[in-house]
């Protein structure tokens, strides 16, 4: 009995052993599969492993995606080679209905991907490319490739994994659509969603009207030249056909009634107005519609659809709705009359009848239609799906009325937002559900997409937006929301940097050039504040005397001891160049330091700043609510209770809000503060009323102050009331509006 007379340390070392092997054999896969199992050991995978795939077409397809990786030759072999073989089957006893469920087994001996459907067997073949390890992707020379032993078991989250690439504002070719759904398909995405009209211009030829890619598709820049692009409908075809070989839908966006100026330049007809006008090259929202008093408009709609649908085989057309200004629609006689012809009450609801009767027309050809949430104003058609962008109402309004969603809010999917405002972190903490949603109502929610738009970005551009922070959504939309974890998805986006390279993707920055963070020590009565940068090639210069830091200031290469009330000015150089990022951060030693603070309702994640105890930090905000220190608050009051752990002696509590009604950022109506020493009573409550003017254009601060005769106190309670929309003289009257604070000062 040799074994059982094994010292028991020599077993536990044997074990400690297979297991620190075990976890250096692994793969830095992306998204995160439901379960991975990693074992000792290695397959060797050369020219003369044996490929046994039933399906002629994945065969191809996984031979030729091999080479490209590898630049391994795969010659066909005729017998079964057991000790060596990667072998592709459809087994119809797994994952059930879910035709993304695979499983992965790599031995010293076989590797086997089986799912019930080719579209798992497609999946795991993307996680079987992500075992292969970046150095050799790097030289491609053919020689054996090691690949981790291993047993995985996958099946995505959200069946809509989708990217929305504006190729309107910025064209991309044909060739550079094609890349990025291999790239797409690399990251388990499964759906293309091509934004191809705008007043930017019309990007799919219409055989019916030819004018849509003449007129259309070019604009006149600023500067005089000429700039467009379309894809003629061989091309559209070409695209579908290659994305459909590797399981991904593409998603045809025509918008309507709004965004159309490139179509009304080239059929003025289709306007209230009758024009003329031009495909434009500015950006934002404009004025001209298509008129939803003629009844040509909606024909004219219904034979462009016609094409758009012989085109694209899926089940879903796209039809906009976004952004609809009513002002033409209000003095149009055809609209008004038709708004009292339908009994319409207004404008909102003509543009509710207008994507009615075009989601009519798509049903009555066996298509649903997909719209920005806008199209639940008014009332949705049936089987209307609605992509909620403005924030989570949309999916929530949704399902409440048993209509699919796709997920894409702005401030956490669209990667055309800059990496200060939209960083890899906040971009991973999304969650498709809307918390609160009731368990009957969860199954309408699709999954979701990530946003490129291209106002500021060339196609050669593209991947610097996307990437890194493409990979965090794939992990959003693909791993079940349990199995996510930050640092650990961070620790593989470190290393699958490696792969990027290896096919040629140049990745941006994944996180602002500048972060901070501090501590207060209370014995020492002492700050310490840590930089860390978004480039490794900065270099930080600082100063704490008020100064403007230059090329020969302090170099940061430690934490920042801060000991008395100060302004710590940090910038970053590049090359003995300042890059124009900085932070200030000014220094206050007040009593709420270190205190605990108890949120009412939760700041928004696109603005926490540093969390939870942001607004007791001791560090204050510049005029700039982009800077990391003001924590916003979105459509909400702010109510916040600061626990001071024992009883001080107070003499005033100062929160302080920002005013930026641009950025549509105002001030609270009124601050309540009041005191308590059991945190049940409260007592001394002091009002502060807003005595700034709402419509003021400018940018400033308000400090809210309340002063007390050295009232002892060990509780604070401050309430600020919202005016929580923005208010009728707004621009975006009606949406909601935001408190900002920086800091809850104490003395
Ligand atoms: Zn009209």
């Amino acid at each position: 009995m040799r074994k059982i007379s094994l010292p028991l340390f020599f077993l536990l070392s044997f074990i400690i052993v297979s297991d620190v092997k075990a976890k250096e054999n692994t793969a830095p896969l992306i998204p995160f599969p439901e379960k991975v199992e990693w074992l000792e050991g290695k397959f060797l995978l050369s020219n003369e492993t044996g490929i046994n795939v039933k399906s002629n077409e994945l065969y191809r397809y996984f031979i030729s995606k091999v080479n490209e990786l590898t630049g391994l030759n795969f010659t066909l072999k005729y017998k079964p080679d057991l000790n060596n073989e990667v072998i592709i089957k459809i087994d119809s006893s797994l994952g059930g209905s879910n035709k993304e469920f695979y499983l992965l087994t790599v031995s010293e001996h076989i590797i086997e991907i089986a799912s019930s459907f080719e579209e798992g067997l497609f999946r795991g073949m993307q996680t079987f490319f992500q075992l292969i390890p970046a150095s050799v992707k790097t030289v491609k020379n053919g020689s054996t490739v090691d690949i981790p032993c291993c047993k995985i078991t996958d099946k995505p989250a959200f069946k809509w994994r989708g990217l929305n690439l504006d190729c309107t504002r910025h064209f991309m070719t044909k060739e550079f659509i094609k890349q990025y759904v291999d790239i797409l398909a690399y990251y388990k995405f499964n759906i293309l969603h091509l934004h191809l009209t705008d007043d930017q211009g019309w990007r799919i030829e219409i055989k019916k009207y030819p004018k849509l890619s003449q007129v259309g598709s070019l604009r006149k820049e600023t500067d005089g030249s000429l700039y467009g692009g379309y894809y003629t409908q061989y091309e559209i075809k070409e695209i579908i056909d290659y994305a459909k070989s590797r399981f991904i839908t593409v998603v045809p966006e025509i918008e309507m009634p709004g965004h159309c100026l490139a179509s009304l330049a080239a059929y003025p007809e289709n306007s209230c107005t009758g024009g003329p006008f031009e495909v434009t090259n500015k950006w934002g929202v404009f004025n001209d519609v298509y008129c939803a008093g003629r009844d040509s408009t909606f024909y004219f709609l219904e034979n462009i659809l016609d094409e758009v649908m012989e085109l694209f085989p899926g089940k879903y057309i796209h039809i906009g709705g976004d952004e609809v200004p009513k002002d033409r629609w209000k003095a149009c006689p055809r609209c008004l009359a038709r708004i009292k012809a339908e009994g319409l009450k207004n404008e909102e609801e003509l543009q509710s009848y207008f994507v009615k009767r075009i989601s009519e027309y798509l049903n009555s050809k066996g298509k649903d239609v997909i719209g920005w949430d806008e199209i639940l104003q008014g009332g949705l058609a049936p089987g209307a799906v609605v992509e909620s962008w403005q924030g989570m109402q949309g999916a929530i309004e949704a399902a409440k009325l048993k209509h699919y969603s796709i997920c894409s809010p702005f401030a956490y999917t669209y990667l055309s937002n800059d990496i200060e405002s939209l960083d890899l972190h906040l971009t991973y903490l999304y969650e498709p559900v809307p918390p609160g949603l009731p368990a009957d109502e969860k199954k309408y929610i699709l999954g979701g997409e990530a946003s490129l738009w291209t106002e500021e970005t060339l196609q050669n551009e593209v991947d610097g937006k996307l990437f890194p922070r493409l990979l965090a959504l794939s992990e959003v939309f693909w791993t079940n929301s349990k199995n996510k974890d930050y640092e650990e998805f961070h620790s593989r986006v470190r290393k699958v940097y490696n792969d990027l390279t290896a096919v040629g993707i140049q990745y941006g920055q994944e996180s602002k050039a500048i972060s901070f963070s501090s501590s207060y020590n209370a014995l020492r009565k002492e700050f310490m504040v840590n930089i860390t940068l978004g480039q490794e090639e900065f270099i930080i210069h600082y100063t704490i005397n008020g100064s403007e830091p230059d090329s020969t200031s302090a170099i940061y290469n430690a934490p920042v001891k801060i000991i008395k009330p100060s302004e710590l000015k940090i910038s970053a150089y590049m090359n003995g160049h300042f890059t124009g990022k900085k932070i200030d951060l000014l220094f206050d030693f007040h009593k709420a330091v270190n205190a605990k603070l108890t949120l009412t309702e939760r700041y928004d994640d696109q603005y926490r700043a540093c969390g939870d105890e942001t607004l007791i930090d001791g560090i204050r905000g510049s005029n700039d609510f982009h800077d990391g220190l003001w924590q916003g608050f979105y459509g909400v009051d702010f109510e916040g209770i600061i626990d001071l752990g024992k009883e001080k002696n107070i003499s005033e509590v100062i929160p302080r809000f920002l005013s930026d009604s641009n950025s549509w950022i105002f001030l609270p109506a009124s601050v309540e503060i009041s005191l308590s020493d059991d945190g049940k009573n409260y007592s001394d409550a002091k009002v502060i009323e807003n005595d700034i003017p709402e419509k003021n254009p400018e940018i400033l601060f308000k400090d809210y102050k309340a002063s007390y005769d050295n009232r002892s106190a060990r509780y604070i309670k401050v309430f600020a009331k919202s005016i929580k929309q923005c208010p009728a003289w707004h621009p975006a009257v009606g949406e909601k509006a935001w408190l900002f604070i920086d800091e809850i000062e104490v003395n």
